[in-house]
């Protein structure tokens, strides 16, 4: 195996972990043009923006989750596999030993962390031949939970909320990507993108939508046909009014590519890939002889990178509300959807084994009045103590099982995360007085650039992502999405929407 492979596939890893390509910027500066100013879809796009340039800035993850390494490798006949496939794995511990990945793979079975990002099926590596006796491309997707929980896959003929019956044709598959949109929200970290497949069977359909992803979003597709339903999808998709996180505003989607595979007579599946703004998909070219990059994909290291944000980046409108943990009912009481808030003091991660194991057991440390965080932050070591180097919001709605009950019990005032809650945290934090606070997803630099402290850690056990970390927040700035008299902007934008997808798609 050529010496240099590994440090070449460290270098794409790296770099694809925290700088997002020059197409992926280039329609997030068009979305950013869309949206009114002082609009809160606005905002979060511009805490995007100056998080993608932090990112590039610092070398530091675009967003805490890194998602699942997918690598597509094209290589000489004769060139040896197993080998490569050692190196791969090989150059994803050391980026994670790095902090360039958070350590993302736990066992299926016990929850447990490998620590390193490698496990059975961590990473996905898919390797191809090509008549290339020279050259070796690896090209890289890091796609995190919250998107990949938003992909959809369609058994037509069917019958789709607001949109009516979706037959076996073109026209029911843009009923398909349609729902597949309005029902992500902005759970997936909107606006997104998504890869498609007309066809296969239900597990190629999903490895080649996902494929699509590789495509840049300005190419053309080269089937006359799938390229009209991308134009039609895009003319069209983005009246919904989801907008930024689910805000609401002008622009859910960014990028529709779609391919098509034979499939068997008697199934027509549509599977639909998801994937947030955090778009991070990368490749490159090998000599096959020394494996040192030849050329990179999808950038140009020659062309200078444009800042994202303008000089001033987010800037606050003056409205915002200050607030310090921890919160008092009345405090909490006076806040109401669509209040922009900037928090300081203390708050506590807490994700899905946190929130799981607060059923049963009293918690570390005092929650009265107290902020609790759906986040799985990156930290590395600093001595005696902790560095928190990205720590965006996870998605919400994964706790609705524990989230009132622990709300009630613990005296908690807010919940901080991305996506919004159901009816029974809507209800929770009515009856006890607290509200959901909803972060920019995503936006993992920004937001430990607020961390101004890591005052300690419990539930260790549970490994780094899981644990609940004490952090020292400096303001933090979070829209609030669902108040305590009943309010939700979730559900105001989830009707609204379905009403633009009955007279789009319908
Ligand atoms: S931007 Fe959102 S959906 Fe994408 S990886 Fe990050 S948290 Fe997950």
């Amino acid at each position: 195996m050529p010496s240099g492979f590994f440090e070449s596939v460290l270098s794409l890893v790296v770099r694809t972990s925290t700088d997002l390509p020059p197409d992926v910027r280039a329609a997030m500066k068009a979305a950013m043009k869309q949206e009114e100013a002082g609009t809160r879809s606005a905002q979060a796009l511009a805490i995007i923006a100056q998080n993608i340039d932090q990112a590039a800035e610092g070398e530091g993850a675009i967003c805490q989750d890194t998602g699942m390494p997918t690598f597509e490798v094209k290589a000489p006949v004769g060139a040896n596999q197993i080998v490569m496939k050692k190196e791969i794995r090989a150059a994803i511990a050391e980026a994670t030993r790095r902090g360039k990945l958070r350590s993302n793979s736990v066992d299926s079975l016990t929850g447990e962390n490998s620590g390193d990002n490698l496990g059975p099926g961590t990473p996905i590596i898919h390797f191809e031949q090509w008549e290339n006796d020279s050259e070796i491309e690896v090209k890289l997707i890091l796609k995190g939970g919250g998107c990949e929980n938003m992909n959809s896959q369609y058994s037509l003929p069917a019958d789709l909320a607001h949109l009516g019956r979706a037959d076996r044709s073109i026209e029911g598959v843009r009923k398909c990507i349609l729902h597949a949109v309005w029902h992500a929200q902005g759970k997936g970290c909107s606006p997104g993108a998504v890869g498609v497949c007309i066809g296969g069977d239900r597990t190629s359909g999903y490895i080649h939508a996902k494929e699509q992803l590789f495509r840049t979003l300005d190419d053309v597709n080269p089937d006359s046909r799938l390229a009209e339903l991308e134009a039609s999808i895009m003319g069209t998709v983005n009246n919904l009014g989801v907008g930024t996180m689910g805000f609401g505003g002008r622009v859910s989607l960014i990028g529709c590519k779609v391919g098509a595979q034979n499939r068997l007579p008697a199934s027509f599946f549509v599977s639909v890939a998801y994937d947030c703004w955090a778009y991070r998909r990368l490749g490159v070219v090998l000599d096959a002889q020394s494996g040192e990059i030849t050329r990179w994909l999808y950038r140009d290291p020659s062309t200078p990178v444009i800042p994202m944000a303008d000089q001033a980046g987010f800037q606050r409108t003056g409205r915002e509300v200050a607030l310090r943990a921890p919160l008092t009912e009345e405090q909490v009481r006076s806040l109401r959807v669509g209040d922009v808030v900037l928090l300081s003091g203390r708050a506590y991660t807490g994700r899905d084994a946190v929130h799981h194991h607060l059923m049963s057991h009293e918690p570390p440390v005092d929650l009265r009045g107290g902020v609790i965080y759906h986040c799985g932050p990156v930290v590395a070591k600093d001595g005696d103590g902790w560095r928190v180097t990205a720590a965006g919001p996870t998605t919400s709605i994964r706790e609705e099982p524990y989230q009132a009950d622990i709300i009630k019990r613990y005296g908690v005032r807010a919940v901080i995360g991305k996506g919004g809650m159901g009816a029974r945290t809507l209800a929770g934090l009515k009856e006890s007085g607290a509200v959901y606070l909803n972060a920019i997803g995503g936006a993992a630099q920004f937001y430990a650039r607020t961390i101004t402290k890591v005052h300690g850690v419990s539930l260790m056990e549970f490994g780094t992502p899981e644990a609940m970390w004490h952090l020292e927040l400096q303001d933090f700035p979070a829209i609030v999405t669902m108040d305590a008299h009943g309010g939700s902007l979730h559900a105001e934008v989830e009707k609204a929407s379905a009403a633009e997808l009955a007279a789009i798609g319908g």
